[in-house]
């Protein structure tokens, strides 16, 4: 039996599902999940210890490759002088400074040490600061597991979500609005109807949590306005792409300056730190400043901010993210015309160092369109790739992050890879 399944049974005896997160189960795409020994660069190494050319990158935060020698060094570092003291640190204000510095919209930042703290705690501020109780998210993204955000669109525009989940009372996602991702139209009659009764928009500016789906120009710029008028705060939520798509964010490639900015992923450098920020009139109504509570025990943790302050500094060497933005971009097109080469109808796309798959015939624009593409063919292709020795997001929703330890010698071994895995599905 491979190690891989024995820990597999072993660690469902103790964890539910054998996993702390749930889509490390492979329930999307059957099998054995691969239990990680180790990591470096674009590489990890299986309980088997097969090597797989890693594109998940810990679902974003490895941008700078595995277990990066200068990271690693500071983490080190800062480790042998104590792990944990809730009080305040220097290293706490200069990434709190690297932050602001590297986005203009954000004058003050909170740490906390999970994307969903950060997006939980973005709504709770919009919500205080407006004195609104209405919030709009689009369907198919994800902004972490809080209640009022495991929901789904209700049975016609204007009429407010169901939870998603189980756990989560109707009344507690009542007061969420789901939205369909591009669609002006129905963003503006919404707008119309009820604006000045929204406390916020949350938005994945890029979408990666329903494989990759880019917005268009029209659609960000209406909600931009729409949310300027109505004084409804608008929340990007760019804890996948903060630093992943350009170092100045997706906000930057779109020309918005958002009234409240939520980060992870990237900015902990593997370790848990995310970050809530924004206009410095907004952040002034959060504890200890104002009425709206947020805390956390481990907030700004010594070890989490090394790692990640070291991580932002390594992602502003010069052309970093052009580098990382042409071989995301060469490995899309590779993939791309293996399809075509072997008949398969799959397409792809990527922005910065992030990448879609789409089992379909054209890129999709919704959720809808995603939910539309071919899953079995989807699932085979991941099988195949696996065996290939590369490993992919075990979904057909989720969207592919490349490092900059990909080389261009790893990307064409991918491409490669996949030429022999197209032809066998
Ligand atoms: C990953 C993610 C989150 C949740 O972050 P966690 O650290 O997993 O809680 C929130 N929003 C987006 C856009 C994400 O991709």
């Amino acid at each position: 039996m491979s190690r891989n399944l024995e820990l597999f049974e072993r660690g469902k005896k103790t964890i539910p599902g054998g996993v702390n997160s749930p889509v490390r189960a492979f329930g999307s795409v059957g099998g054995t999940p691969r239990f990680v020994k180790k990591a470096l660069g674009a590489h990890f190494w299986d309980a088997d210890d097969k090597q797989y050319i890693d594109y998940i990158g810990s679902w974003g935060p490895a941008i700078v490759g595995h277990a990066h020698p200068t990271v690693i060094k500071a983490v080190q570092d800062v480790a042998v002088d104590g792990l944990s003291f809730g009080a305040p640190t220097e290293a706490e204000i200069e990434i709190a400074e690297e932050i602001c510095k590297l986005l203009p919209s954000v004058e003050q930042v909170r740490l906390v040490s999970s994307g969903t703290e950060a997006t939980m705690s973005a709504i709770r501020l919009a919500r205080g600061f407006t004195g609104r109780d209405a919030i709009v998210k689009f369907e198919g993204c994800y902004h972490g597991h809080s209640d009022s955000l495991l929901v789904k669109a209700g049975s016609g525009l204007l009429t407010f979500g169901n939870p998603s989940s189980g756990g989560v009372p109707a009344d507690f996602t009542k007061h969420t609005l789901v939205l369909e991702y591009n669609n002006v139209e129905q963003l503006e009659r919404t707008f119309k109807e009820i604006g000045d009764q929204i406390a916020c928009v949350i938005l994945e500016p890029i979408a990666g949590n329903m494989n990759l789906i880019k917005p268009s120009a029209e659609f960000v710029q209406t909600l931009r306005a729409l949310t300027e008028k109505h004084g409804t705060v608008l929340i990007y939520d760019e804890v996948m792409t903060g630093f992943r798509v350009d170092l100045g964010c997706a906000q930057a490639l779109h020309g918005v300056k958002p009234d409240l900015t939520t980060l992870g992923k990237v900015i902990g450098g593997g370790m848990p730190l995310a970050a809530f920020g924004g206009r410095a009139d907004i952040m002034g109504c959060i504890s200890p400043l104002g009425n709206v509570y947020q805390a956390g025990t481990l907030s700004g943790n010594p070890v989490a901010v090394a790692a990640g302050l070291t991580t932002l500094k390594l992602i502003q060497e010069p052309g970093f993210h052009a580098t990382l933005s042409r071989r995301t971009a060469r490995l899309a097109q590779g993939l791309a015309e293996a399809a075509k080469e072997a008949g398969v109808s799959m397409v792809t796309d990527s922005v910065g160092g992030m990448f879609g798959i789409y089992f379909c015939d054209a890129v999709p624009t919704s959720y809808a369109q995603v939910t539309a593409s071919d899953r079995e063919r989807f699932n085979r292709f991941f099988h195949a790739m696996l065996d290939e020795g590369v490993y992919l997001a075990p979904s057909a929703y989720e969207a592919g992050f490349v490092s900059i330890a990909h080389t261009d010698e790893i990307i064409e071994q991918t491409i490669a890879a996949a030429r022999r895995a197209l032809a066998r599905i």
